[in-house]
């Protein structure tokens, strides 16, 4: 069961990594896979292409937990997430966020770990006798309700494949459900007693933005905002790792505005980093496991 007492600093924000199989494309170009995971919070590059094998510590990185091709995104959210993602249920905001690279699984992943903290948080309400659920503009009346709404979330998303990717690699996607709690029945009317949290799903745009946005010669305006939000989110998640009370530059984009009450103060943040396990993609998971490695 999931412990819901207050999180220390060290917990506040769990970073994983999550490779995918190879896909058909990939394979069809006999690309190979470069990852693996040795033990469940570490991953080492293989570098098969290299005869003389270098060392195993030289190239191994270690973050909270990481899931190899054969995991399950249940393992996933009930290793690397559920527990961050139910505490809004005691009134602290959290946001879990997807980055990776375009076609390295973060809306896979992310799609069912929404939809099992769904499931968990008002399974939780039912036995805690929790009022009111509310997802951005829509008051919900029952589970089934959200079901419906996420179920129309994913069938606008699920447009042709080439278009989704094209408008998901650009743009970034943010679930929020602000859960309204009351702990103490007698306390019901009570304003005072209530307890009001978010917690963020937040597919983020491709991570190949920010790599374009520290080489030279980046010219869409488009593309240059959302470079700015990812390399905000950056900064911004890399001091709140470090120290929580400097200058967290939140305003530095949109996208660290609308989530700046769920990072850092007493919010909870968990990062699923997605890669690609091929060798034509090093260079793009390398990124991302830098990304990673400086949340931690
Ligand atoms: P992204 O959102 O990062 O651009 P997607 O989540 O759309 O990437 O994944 C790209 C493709 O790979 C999709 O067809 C998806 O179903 C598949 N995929 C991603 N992760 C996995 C996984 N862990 N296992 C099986 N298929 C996956
Ligand atoms: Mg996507």
């Amino acid at each position: 069961n999931v412990s819901l007492s207050n999180a220390t600093d060290e917990e506040r924000i769990v970073v994983s990594i999550r490779v995918r199989p190879l896909n058909e494309k990939e394979k069809v170009r006999h690309d190979v896979s470069e990852w693996e995971c040795v033990s469940n919070n570490t991953i080492r590059f293989k570098n098969s292409n290299v005869v003389e094998q270098r060392s195993l510590s030289n190239d191994a990185y270690t973050f909270d937990k990481v899931f190899g091709e054969r995991c399950s995104t249940n393992q996933v959210y009930e290793q690397g997430i559920k527990e961050v993602a139910l505490s809004v249920v005691s009134g602290i905001n959290c946001s879990i966020f997807a980055y990776g690279q375009t076609s390295s699984g973060k809306t896979y992943t992310m799609t069912g770990i929404t939809e099992y903290a769904v499931r968990d948080i008002y399974d939780y309400i039912g036995k805690k006798g929790t009022v009111v659920g509310k997802l951005t503009e829509e008051t919900l009346k029952d589970k089934n309700q959200l079901q419906q709404l996420l179920f129309v979330c994913a069938a606008e998303r699920t447009t042709e494949e080439t278009a989704m990717n094209e408008t998901s690699s650009r743009s970034h996607q943010i679930l929020r459900l602000t859960v309204e709690s009351n702990p103490n029945d007698y306390a019901r009317t009570a304003r005072s007693g209530t307890l009001i949290a978010s917690v963020n799903f937040v597919d983020l745009a491709g991570s190949e933005r920010a790599s374009q946005a520290l080489s030279a010669g980046t010219r869409l305006r488009e593309g240059s905002h959302i470079n700015r939000s990812l390399l905000t989110l950056g900064t911004v998640i890399r001091k709140l790792s470090k120290e929580r009370n400097g200058h967290i530059p939140y305003r530095d984009s949109k996208l660290t505005r609308i989530l700046q009450n769920s990072l850092g103060g007493n919010a909870r943040t968990a990062i699923i980093c997605t890669i690609s396990p091929a060798r034509s993609q090093v260079e793009q998971s390398r990124n991302t496991l830098f990304f990673a490695g400086c949340a931690k």
